[in-house]
């Protein structure tokens, strides 16, 4: 739509980033607003999976992305004793990569003069006629003006997570292994030569928590195979993260507009990180915006109606998925807990490939 001279973004994480290479690519302006002083991320990995490579590649950055990680081909559920549930190939590889570099890398693709580091926006910032995209993540304070009353789901689960650097047998190398089972996960990932992200997700219960340390994290995992605890002893950081995302039926009939303002990423479709997707789901937006805003025969609420109505199908299975299966591999009780085993022992390949398939449909601007 000719009428737009900027875009406004607010948000330096990765919808933020990306909307701002998007619109770049697509040669529209943009000015975008990130409260920190700087553009990073902690020290952990980031999935991608296998339908963002278009994305990467048409945004000229598929290459260097591949460099900052390595391909992912299996998947493996296994018990507390490494013993194998069920394994499988991915449809399709994908990416498992240092996120920290990867938000460096978009940050080196864009116009220092068009980033404000330090600079804390809201609404009431910008005029009327301006087009503002709210990239503010999952605690989003435009969301919070625009819709007061929708909350956050809290799964009563957190995340502990890092990177080690070791050296494992060759059946770790670009494969997932996520201990299952007991009401806990362990999960091993490689990154690259002798790189490891791993995570520990596990109910969330009183302040125990907070004071998280190796020692403690170590002492869930009692009866399950050395490796666990070596890779927790090998790792340089720990970073929690509580697991949080908003119900896809409680944001049903909502519009994710205001006026001039368009919500996207984690403000407006925050996800439990089961399915390793949210990210993923905040860049297929920004791909797909940039490219609906180049479209010259569009007004400005069809745009983002058209944005909305696509992103809806493609976002609630994601999320309905990820709260399913982090609750499905969670459980108190050990007879369900030993049948959950059970059935994904049994489990048909093609289940597994149904559930997936919703997070590997490919975004496609040029059919709109
Ligand atoms: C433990 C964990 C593991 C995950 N693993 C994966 C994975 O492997 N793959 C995947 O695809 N996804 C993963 N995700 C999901 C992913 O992290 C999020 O979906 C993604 O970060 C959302 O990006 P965002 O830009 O929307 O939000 P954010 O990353 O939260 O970025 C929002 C930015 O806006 C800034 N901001 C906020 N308010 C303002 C304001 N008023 N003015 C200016 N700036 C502001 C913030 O400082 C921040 O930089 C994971 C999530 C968790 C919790």
């Amino acid at each position: 739509m000719k009428q737009i001279d900027t875009v406004n973004i607010i948000g330096g994480g990765i919808a933020g980033l990306t909307t701002a290479l998007a619109l770049k690519t697509n040669g529209i302006n943009y000015e975008l607003f990130e409260q920190s002083p700087e553009i990073t991320y902690q020290n952990v990995a980031l999935g991608i999976s296998a339908n963002i490579r278009h994305i990467l590649k048409e945004w000229d950055i598929l290459e260097e992305t591949k460099q900052l990680g390595t391909e992912i081909y299996d998947f493996h559920l296994v018990d507390n004793k490494l013993n194998y549930l069920k394994s499988f190939k991915l449809p399709k590889p994908a990416l498992s990569v240092h996120r920290r570099q990867f938000h460096k890398l978009l940050y080196s693709r864009l116009d220092a003069q068009h980033i404000h580091l330090n600079t804390q926006k809201s609404i009431g910032d910008f005029g009327e006629n301006e087009v503002v995209i709210s990239a503010d993540g999952i605690n989003s304070s435009i969301r919070q003006e625009i819709y007061p009353n929708l909350k956050l789901r809290d799964s009563n689960q957190i995340l502990f997570r890092g990177i080690s650097e070791m050296v494992l047998d060759k059946k770790f190398q670009n494969s997932y292994h996520d201990f299952v089972g007991q009401n806990l996960r362990f999960a091993i990932i490689h990154m690259g030569g002798n790189y490891y992200s791993w995570y520990v997700i596990k109910e969330k219960k009183t302040f125990e928590e907070v004071l998280f340390d190796k020692a403690a994290l170590k002492s869930y995992f009692k009866n399950y195979h050395a490796i666990v605890h070596q890779v927790i002893d090998s790792s340089e950081n720990i970073y929690p993260a509580e697991l949080l995302d908003i119900d896809p039926k409680s944001r049903r009939g909502l519009e994710w507009f205001n006026k001039n303002t368009l919500l996207i990423g984690d403000a407006i479709h925050p996800t439990t990180p089961n399915m390793a997707n949210g990210a993923c789901l905040a860049m297929e937006d920004s791909y797909l915006l940039a490219g609906l805003l180049s479209h010259e025969n569009l007004t400005l609420r069809q745009i983002f109606e058209v944005f909305q109505k696509s992103r809806t199908s493609k976002v609630n299975p994601v999320v309905f998925y990820s709260w399913w299966f982090g609750k499905v591999v969670h459980q108190n009780n050990k007879i369900i807990d030993d049948l959950v085993k059970l059935g994904m022992a049994l489990t048909p390949r093609f289940l597994f490939d149904k559930i997936y398939s919703n997070v590997l449909i490919e975004t496609n601007i040029k059919n709109r």
